[in-house]
């Protein structure tokens, strides 16, 4: 590369410079077919491979049990909103669900679901995302056909430390901003999904992974591409699937296994994540992360600047000056403002550390 960045971004965000080298050096002929992977049609023995192994390295990497489908499907995050009230709402005869609101993500997902059957909010809707209130507090139906949360909110930086306790209610997770980021035991969950353009590849692929008993259970008006039923018996190829996109993560599956697995990604994420909260901790109020502790993100950091009143002056200098310096895509998400850390697995402890001695020299030229 010619110019010295890094990138901060919340996604589409940094992808191993390895990965991307590997996926250039086949671009034009993979493996030795003479075409490249976009070229490939999707019943191809080639690219069939290539899904067979993107899957086999996931399930891999993840420990997940057999009785679980992997399926890699399209439409983003924000399609699995629709696509979970439409398969499971009515997984029991009351056709409700529950839904914990923690951060805008879980707010859009609650607000789809109420489309497809009824909405329990366990928590009336907080007015700030800042905290998730212990788990005393939360009303559960025990009829409730599943349990939705959203394991990291990547824009409010709520981040579950825990997997919630729901008593044999199914439990779906959002874990588009962090999955592969630490070690879960998987059979605790009914349902994980995750846009890939955090931790996992380009924007494009959406994948999911479902216990098996909970499939078959989609309303009649479910669109036949979101119907898990379809989907799975397809193996994920009733239609076109995002072929470019699961070739790249399966590249950035191999480089995780390569460079020790999740329990590597976990570590760097507890040093990277550390060393920007230490900083902040130590800042004496120049930066500010308005979360609880107990549910600080390891991915994405919210930070505002400065003292009363002198937020907006000084974050616009912020935000100017690292991004001339190289560091890039640190502005806060418009609805918080701010700045913004984000700290996938493909950003390394080393690059956290450069961005944390730019950060130190800001605080002194700007106390
Ligand atoms: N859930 C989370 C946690 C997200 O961060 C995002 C997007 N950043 C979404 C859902 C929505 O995903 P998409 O843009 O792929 O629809």
């Amino acid at each position: 590369k010619a110019k010295f960045v890094i990138n901060f971004s919340a996604g589409p965000a940094k992808l191993p410079a390895a990965v991307l080298a590997h996926a250039q050096k086949e671009m034009l002929d993979h493996k030795d077919s003479g075409v490249s992977v976009m070229e490939l049609s999707h019943r191809s023995s080639e690219f069939i491979k290539i899904l067979h192994a993107a899957e086999e390295k996931l399930r891999h990497l993840l420990t997940i049990p057999d009785n679980y489908k992997v399926l890699f499907l399209q439409g983003g995050g924000t399609g699995q909103f629709s696509a979970v009230p439409l398969n499971l709402m009515q997984l029991k005869p009351g056709h409700s669900a529950d839904y914990i609101i923690t951060g805008s993500w879980s707010a859009k997902a609650a607000q789809e679901a109420e489309k497809y059957g009824t909405v329990n909010l366990v928590l009336p809707k907080p007015k700030k995302y800042t905290s998730i209130p212990d788990r005393s507090t939360w009303t559960l139906n025990p009829d409730a056909s599943y349990f939705y949360y959203c394991a990291n909110e990547t824009i409010d930086g709520v981040e579950f430390q825990y997997i919630p306790e729901t008593n044999g209610v199914p439990i779906v997770c959002d874990m588009s901003s962090n999955i592969l980021t630490r070690h879960l035991d998987i059979s605790k969950f009914g349902l994980i999904f995750a846009g890939a353009q955090k931790n996992i590849g380009p924007a494009g692929v959406t994948l999911v992974i479902i216990r098996e008993d909970l499939i078959g259970f989609a309303m009649k008006v479910c669109p036949v591409i979101f119907d898990y039923k379809v989907q799975a018996g397809n193996n994920s190829l009733y239609n076109t699937p995002p072929t470019y996109g699961i070739y790249m993560m399966g590249l950035v599956f191999d480089w995780i296994e390569e460079v020790g697995g999740v329990h590597k990604m976990e570590e760097n994420a507890i040093k990277k994540s550390g060393l920007v909260y230490e900083l902040i901790d130590n800042s004496e109020g120049f930066y500010n992360c308005p979360l609880d502790l107990d549910c600080r993100s390891r991915m994405n950091i919210p930070i505002r600047i400065g003292f009363h009143g002198a937020h907006d002056v000084l974050e616009k200098k912020f935000s100017d000056e690292s991004t001339s310096n190289g560091y890039l895509q640190l502005k806060g998400h418009r609805s918080v403002g701010g700045i913004r850390v984000s700290l996938y697995n493909a950003v390394t402890v080393e690059e956290t550390e450069h961005l944390v001695e730019f950060m130190k020299g800001f605080m002194s030229r700007n106390r």
